[in-house]
């Protein structure tokens, strides 16, 4: 998509700090992070939020898994924990129309998902 800032990213239009990188699969360092460890993972397919994967995404869905935790383990927060968060929608908080999943680490982050 030519006006949604992920897909710039995945073309390199935009810099961003890349920590890992397949044909599927890209994840970056977010810009305003929350936590000590904050990274992106994102399809490099342009799909618009989570009411937007089809049957035919469930592959890279499953991946996008398995990419956060060989980035967990990567960035040292796999034996402690993280919290991964997907938002969709107006009530969600969504804000980039491009299936995004936080993860979210490197601190306590308490037991409360909404505050
Ligand atoms: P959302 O609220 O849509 O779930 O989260 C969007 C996230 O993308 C936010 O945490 C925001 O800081 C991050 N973000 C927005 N624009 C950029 C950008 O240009 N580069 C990077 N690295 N992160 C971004
Ligand atoms: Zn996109």
């Amino acid at each position: 998509m030519d006006d949604c800032i992920f897909c710039k990213i995945i073309k390199k239009e935009i810099p961003s700090e890349i920590v890992y990188e397949d044909e599927q699969v890209i994840a970056f360092k977010d810009i305003h992070p929350v936590a000590p460890v904050h990274v992106l993972i994102i399809p490099k397919k342009h799909i618009s939020a989570v009411t937007e994967i089809k049957e035919d995404d469930e592959a890279v869905i499953g991946k996008i898994y398995s990419v956060i935790n060989t980035i967990a383990e990567k960035m040292g927060i796999k034996e402690n924990g993280f919290r991964v968060i997907v938002n969709c929608g107006k009530d969600g908080g969504q804000e980039v129309k491009h299936l995004h999943f936080h993860l979210i680490g490197g601190k306590e982050l308490g037991t409360k998902i909404v505050h």
